[in-house]
Parts: structure tokens; sequence; C-alpha cells
């Protein structure tokens, strides 16, 4: 896979260091070139306003700064937002801003397109395209923040208090980007989001996620999506490859923090995996897991073939688990007039929008309705 070009944005603090250093000035300059870049958001070298003019011109001869542009925005009745961003080399991706009382959540993108292929997800018929570079990904924080306040959106220095890895793409598949990407997000230096405040969310990348539990500590979500293997087979095709059994052994393994829940994501598919049956293996499986199940009703993406539930049986669903003593939340569908809600995530006009197919499809974007 084609890597993107070294990018002031993805170098580490250490990075930064390292940089500052070859160029033979006082440490201190690391630190500002970092703040600079993660807590003001700036997009170009001239926007480091009290760095000398010729350190910015010896940066910017050693290595590129590049910044997301702003391709879209649409915004929904209620409150929520979809950016879509374009990379330096063209990728459309997107990120979707959810506002809530006391709350105010990102959900980012990991990669341009995604290799799962769930078949409920507008991002899984994309194909992948290509990882993000953790410049990338934190860029879309940094661009979202400063939209907001822009919009007078929250207050400064960043209006953002979580994000959520849930957007296009399989984070465990990029994981040493996203693992440096939080590294920056979670800094002191950086934007120093709280680690209680960050979830990655995968599909079920069975071999990474205790990797990923011992070298991380932020919050996980399981994309679980069904409960028997056949059913999750023809969802989500990776489990042939890491079956409901092993998935599930990962997560009992899982190196949890303490206090920590696992966040199991199950989108209710009408007449696939919604019944009381459903709900009673549910609880079965997540048995002994410290976990919360949310229940995320599908948003019907034309095409694809899925319905969203009957009226009713997302909430008989809820209570089905809520009496097997399984914590479980029914998550209010958001943006869905903006084609920002859960497996809606396909940057409209790219690559993978079946539109340019010519497919009757009307709707957008992001994953992890879902998974990943
Ligand atoms: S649901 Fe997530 S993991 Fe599955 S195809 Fe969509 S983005 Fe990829």
């Amino acid at each position: 896979m084609p890597h993107a070009v070294a990018d002031l944005r993805s170098l580490s603090r250490a990075g930064v260091d390292a940089l500052v250093a070859r160029l033979g000035e006082k440490p201190y300059r690391a630190r500002q070139i970092f703040r600079w870049l993660h807590q003001k958001g700036a997009a170009t070298l001239d926007e480091m306003s009290d760095l000398p003019a010729a350190l910015r011109a010896r940066i910017a001869a050693e290595i590129p700064l590049s910044a997301l542009e702003r391709a879209e925005e649409r915004r929904s009745a209620d409150g929520t937002i979809k950016w879509t961003w374009r990379t330096v080399d063209g990728k459309l991706i997107e990120s979707v801003y959810m506002p809530e009382t006391g709350r105010k959540t990102l959900c980012v993108s990991t990669q341009a397109g995604c290799a799962v292929g769930c078949t409920f997800c507008m991002t899984g018929t994309m194909g992948l395209s290509r990882n993000l570079t953790s410049g990338e990904i934190v860029d879309q924080v940094a661009r979202a923040n400063r939209r907001l306040l822009e919009l007078g959106e929250g207050a400064p220095p960043r209006p953002l208090t979580n994000l959520v890895f849930m957007g296009m793409g399989e984070p465990l598949h990029n994981y040493d980007n996203v693992k440096a990407a939080l590294e920056v997000l979670l800094s002191e230096d950086g934007p120093n989001f709280s680690n209680r405040h960050v979830t990655v969310s995968t599909a079920g990348i069975v071999p990474e996620m205790r990797r990923f539990g011992e070298e991380t500590d932020v919050k996980l979500a399981v994309s679980l999506n069904a409960t028997t293997d056949e059913v999750r087979n023809a969802l989500m095709p990776l489990n042939r490859r890491w079956p409901l059994r092993d998935l599930l052994a990962a997560c009992r393994e899982f190196p949890m923090k303490k206090g920590r829940r696992i966040t199991f994501e199950y989108v209710l598919l009408g007449g696939v995996n919604d019944s009381d049956e459903d709900a009673v293996r549910l609880s079965r499986l997540v048995k002994g897991i410290p976990a919360k199940v949310n229940l995320i009703p599908y948003n019907e993406n034309p095409g694809l073939g899925f319905r969203a539930p009957e009226p009713g049986r997302v909430e008989a669903f809820r209570d089905r688990l809520v009496a097997a003593n399984v914590t479980a939340v029914v998550r209010r569908n958001r943006g869905r007039d903006i084609a920002a809600a859960c497996g809606q995530l396909a940057a409209e006009g790219g690559p993978g929008d079946p539109r340019r197919r010519g497919a009757d499809r009307t709707q957008t974007l992001t994953g992890r309705g879902s998974a990943g």
C-alpha cells in the first residue's frame, strides 16, 4: 500500500525534538512547534508567528506540512455536522461531530475506505484506498476544533471533549498510525484529551486486540452485530477468520484497565439479527465480560439490501438484555438527514460513492455502524 510522504504533522513529540536538534535550535522550539500543530491546529508554518522566519524556512526545507482541506460541511437539524476532508493527494475522508449535553464528540476516520467489507456499511463498499497517516488522523481533530470555534460552538482552546475512532476504516488495520495519533491526542503539549474520553472501535482484529490493550490506555469498542457465526460471516466477512469464539475470548483476555468496560456495538438489522433469540444469545456471549452493549438501529442505505428494525423491536431487544443483567443502551441515530449516521459514511463523490457508478443512492459516508 502506498505510504503518504512524511509530514511535520505526523511526527511524534520525540520526532519534533529530533528535528529541532538537527537544525541546531534550542529544545524549547520543539514544544512551540508541537503546540502550534496540535493545540492551535496551525495549517501552515507561516501561522507559527513566534518562530523566526528563517527557522520556518529551514523547517520547510526539511519536511512538508500539509493540512486537510474542508471539501464539504453538512449540518443536521439535530446539531450533528459532517465534514468531508480532502487529503493532500486528493482522497476524501469524513469526520462527524455529535454535540450532546455535557460532551462534544468527534467521530474520526482512520483509513480512506476500508478493507473489512461489512455488507451493511457504505464504507465497506468502497474497498481500501490507503491508510491515513497519524497527521491526517490528528488533523481531523484540529480542523474540527478550529471550525467549531469559528461557528461559536464550544469554548477555546478545544471545543471537542470526546473522540471515537469509528469513522471510515478499521483502526487496528492501521495500527501504528492510530497508536501514534493517540499519543499526540493525549499529550499535554497536544490537545490533551483524557484517555477515558477516547474510544477506539474494532471490527474484531483478534491478534491486534491484546497488543492494543497493552500498548494504549484508551477505551475499546468491538462491533459485534451478530450472535451466530453464520449471520456474522454474512455481515462481517472477517468473522470467517476470527469467529465469535475467538473474538469473545480476546475480549475476556483483554488487559482491561480498572473500572473499564468493553463497549459492544450491535447494529440492529430488521429480520437479520434482532430477534428475541438473538438477545438471549447476546446476553450469553458477553456474560462475564465487563461490558456495555450499544444498540444501533440500522440506518437504511438504499441498495445494500438491509432494513431498519420494526417499530418496538429495538426496545424489546434492549429489555431482553437488561432482564439478563446486561447493560444496554439504544444509541440515538444522529445526522440521518445528512448521511452522517453509523454505516453511512462513504465520501460522496469519492471513489467509494456508489452514485459514481450510477446507482441510485443518496446517502453517504462513514463506517462503524458498525464496525471497526
Ligand atoms: S463497518 Fe467499519 S470495519 Fe466494517 S466495512 Fe464499515 S468501516 Fe470497515
